[in-house]
């Protein structure tokens, strides 16, 4: 969960290289001709959800609230949604987890560390924000190294533990979704009580070492760029290399 600054947002999303590459609107991206993420900012916290679409197949990450608006941009595809991604268990990323289930059947992925917060209302941080939200329970547990097939698409799971135990980023050839865990120019809170600010650091510098400068990062929250750009001005990688 994170607060974002929006003037920062807006100057980012005018200089991304996505924004330029966009074929239909600023929160959409063609990635090649088969495949194409899109974003979708939900609920008050301003989460970004992503539709992952290639060849006929779409993956939701982090259906964070909102469900119906999710279906209905899902819908504009010519795709089924067969996978629920969730790159970790708060609840500003799996509110919609139920809804999307219900309406699709599609498979529920988190992984193995952050799966018993999908059904636990104090653990997903529901309660914090006054209500008390479950997720249907996961379909598959990943763990570090699980590739996740969309389409033609190929996402590997990298665990990304700091803002959750089981935090995860997702790692495709050209772009990458990595949640809470790094953001823009920011990363994620490391103050909850599953949280770990050293592991954090230990995730980034992986994160570092398995993005190239032309991976386009999907964060959770907030604008995306290219990790070139973001390396410039995010403080926290620096600090996580220095380490
Ligand atoms: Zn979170
Ligand atoms: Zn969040």
């Amino acid at each position: 969960m994170k607060e974002v600054n929006t003037e920062t947002t807006e100057k980012h999303r005018k200089h991304s290289p996505a924004h330029i590459l966009s074929a239909f609107s600023a929160d959409s991206a063609v990635i090649n001709i088969m495949s194409q993420v899109i974003r979708i900012v939900v609920g008050e916290i301003a989460t970004n959800c992503y539709l992952l679409y290639s060849n006929e197949e779409i993956a939701v990450i982090d259906p964070g609230f909102e469900g119906i608006k999710i279906l209905e941009k899902a819908s504009t595809l010519e795709g089924k949604i067969t996978r629920i991604i969730n790159t970790h268990g708060h609840i500003d990323h799996i509110s919609a987890n139920k809804t999307i289930k219900q309406a699709t059947d599609a498979k529920i992925y988190i992984h193995k560390d952050d799966a018993d917060l999908l059904t636990h209302a104090s653990k997903n941080l529901s309660l914090l924000i006054g209500e008390f939200i479950q997720s249907s329970p996961a379909d598959v547990i990943v763990n570090d190294g699980d590739v996740i097939k969309v389409g033609q698409v190929e996402l590997k799971v990298v665990h990304t533990p700091g803002h959750t135990k089981g935090g995860i980023c997702l790692l495709a050839d050209k772009f990458a979704f990595t949640g809470d865990t790094l953001f823009f120019d920011s990363i994620g809170r490391t103050d909850f009580p599953d949280s770990d600010e050293k592991m954090m650091f230990e995730s980034l510098k992986k994160l570092q070492n398995m993005l190239t400068d032309d991976t386009i990062v999907y964060p959770g929250h907030g604008e995306w760029g290219n990790f070139s750009e973001i390396k410039r001005v995010n403080p926290f990688l620096s600090m996580a290399s220095e380490d």
